[in-house]
């Protein structure tokens, strides 16, 4: 493995249900949140992926032109390396990025590496937090469990995105603004 190859389960185009409008899906491989009830178990596993460059990677989602892109797993920031240049070079592209991660984004702000850092600074929306089978709701949108929240970014700040809070309280997390 280099540093500058990922581990990729699949890439998907087209897809309508991995965030809002028309997406490319990068699946990558890698993950030891290990929720119980994940709908993709087979992803824990680094090495049952397939190791491809990041310009491989970014050659496969270009092709489609239409498509915004979707970093998805397993959990993106297993691998934040090799991905953050991934992301760099779809921002250069002018794409909408969303991240799912199993990490919460506090986690990520205060404990997370320098790379995990760096490839959150590309990201536009970010899915957070392990999947939680005791809050399982499946009338939420894009995300399995309410205390997952959906965060957009603007002028550098992150905050939920009023359009997908359920309207409860959802495992007492705190709804701000973060940065
Ligand atoms: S974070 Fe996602 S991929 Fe990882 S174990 Fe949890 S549900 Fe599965």
């Amino acid at each position: 493995m280099k540093l500058s190859s990922v581990s990729v389960m699949s890439i998907i185009h087209d897809s309508v249900v991995d965030g809002e409008g028309l997406r490319t899906v990068i699946f990558f491989s890698g993950c030891t949140h290990q929720c119980p009830g994940c709908h993709n178990p087979q992803s824990w596993n680094v090495h049952h992926g397939t190791w491809m460059s990041v310009d491989e990677v970014l050659g496969e989602v270009l092709r489609n032109p239409m498509t915004d892109v979707t970093l998805s797993g397993g959990d993106p920031f297993m691998q934040p390396a090799s991905i953050s240049c991934i992301a760099r070079g779809l921002k250069l592209f002018g794409k909408h990025i969303w991240a799912y991660t199993g990490y919460t984004m506090e986690e990520l702000l205060t404990n997370g590496s320098a790379d995990q850092k760096q490839l959150l600074s590309y990201c536009d929306v970010l899915v957070d937090g392990p999947f939680k089978q005791q809050l399982r709701d499946v009338s939420l949108a894009f995300r399995g469990s309410s205390n997952q929240m959906i965060w957009q970014k603007v002028d550098g700040v992150w905050f939920p995105n009023p359009k997908y809070l359920p309207p409860y309280c959802n495992d007492n997390r705190t709804v701000t603004s973060l940065c």
